[in-house]
This record gives C-alpha cells, sequence and structure tokens, in this order.
C-alpha cells in the first residue's frame, strides 16, 4: 500500500516542523552533526517543543570542537542529547570500519523507535541531495524523513544564526564548510573538505 506525502514544498522550515512534531512527537528524533544546520534546526524544535529527542553519534573520532559544541548545545537549548555509541576503542580507525558497519549500526539502533527523524539535509550541499523533499519516505528504514532546511542556502543559515546569537562549530570560522570526524574531513567550502582524496561523497547515513 502506498504512503500519501503531505505537500510541505511551499512551507517554511519552522511549518515542516511544527507538522512533524505534531503527527509524530514523540517518536520523532533529530540528528545532530553540531554542524551550522543544527544550530538553526535545533534552535526551532526547542522553540516548538522543549523536549524534543535528539541523538548523536559518537563514532570516538570526532573534534575536540565537536565535543565543546556538543555542550553548548545542550547549555542553551536546555536539551540531553542521546549518544549513540558507535566507537571501536579496540580497532583502530579505518574508513571502511568506520562507514561501513559502525556509524550505520549506530543510526539503524537511533531510529528503532521512531516514525520519523529530522535532517539538517540541504539541496546545494550535494548532487546526492539536490533532489531531498522537505518530507520524505525513508523506505530503506520503512519511516519518514524530515529535512526542513531542503531549500536553504548557506547564506540563510548563517543569517539565522547571527540573528538569534546561537552557538556554532568553531571550525566552520576556520574554513570547514562540512565537518564530519576528523580523520577524514578538511577544510574546504561546501562539502568539498570530506572525504578529499577519496571515491566518496556521504558516510552511508542518507544512502
Ligand atoms: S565522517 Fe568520516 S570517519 Fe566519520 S563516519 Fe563518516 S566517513 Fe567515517
Amino acid at each position: 500500500m502506498s504512503v500519501a506525502i503531505p505537500d510541505l514544498e511551499t512551507v517554511s522550515a519552522q511549518e515542516v516542523l511544527g507538522y512533524a512534531v505534531e503527527r509524530f512527537h514523540p517518536r520523532l528524533k533529530m540528528a545532530c552533526s553540531f554542524q551550522k544546520e543544527e544550530s538553526v534546526l535545533l534552535h526551532m524544535l526547542t522553540e516548538i517543543e522543549p523536549e524534543p529527542q535528539v541523538f548523536m553519534i559518537d563514532t570516538g573520532v570526532l573534534f575536540a570542537e565537536t565535543l565543546e559544541t556538543w555542550k553548548r548545545f545542550e547549555e542553551r537549548f536546555g536539551v540531553n542529547i542521546e549518544v549513540i555509541d558507535a566507537r571501536s576503542p579496540d580497532e583502530p580507525w579505518t574508513m571502511e570500519r568506520c562507514c561501513g558497519a559502525a556509524k550505520i549500526d549506530a543510526l539503524e539502533q537511533a531510529l528503532d523507535d521512531v516514525d520519523a527523524w529530522v535532517t539538517g539535509i540541504r539541496r546545494e550541499q550535494a548532487p546526492t541531495r539536490a533532489a531531498a523533499a522537505k518530507l520524505e519516505r525513508d523506505d530503506r528504514r520503512g519511516i519518514w524523513k524530515v529535512n526542513p532546511l531542503a531549500d536553504w542556502s548557506e547564506k540563510d543559515l548563517w543569517r539565522y544564526i547571527f540573528a538569534h546569537e546561537l552557538p556554532y562549530h568553531p571550525l566552520h570560522d576556520q574554513g570547514y564548510g562540512s565537518i564530519g570526524c576528523a580523520p577524514c574531513t578538511r577544510p574546504g567550502a561546501g562539502r568539498e573538505g570530506r572525504w578529499a582524496g577519496l571515491d566518496k561523497t556521504e558516510c552511508g547515513i542518507h544512502e
């Protein structure tokens, strides 16, 4: 049986989140990687629902600045961010093991008990994201995927962050357009610093 998808393409990010909260909360979780998109989303979400479900995936190889931003987010937004453990302390980090298994497994675990998840995906980030809808089915998991910022530009994000004096990841000020784990992230505009020199464009969680 096919599922009817409401058309949220012409409404604002706040309205998309409002719809998602009303329809899915508390079976709604926001994925947080502490980048500029999450500064905006977490602010909007906590304005709508003061006790949202938010999770982060700890691969054990995050930047120190990411851990620092995590604490600042919790303080500013008054949330307790659930940590999904994807660390492998007994094995050395490798690209294949980190992304191929641990992070994907962690995501499945995080989304095991929800009907929808919220992401910071924006269409301009990458060709793989160009067709993202503000609300779409995540067929792989049989749940909904909510992308309130799908049509936002980088400028839109910074305008919102500064207007609301939100905390944001300090590495953005050092030329990192997109921030993943420390071993595979370099400075660069957009997502050009991600997996530099490798034939890779996504960690696997949005594929
Ligand atoms: S950011 Fe890098 S190390 Fe972390 S999960 Fe993605 S590809 Fe693996």
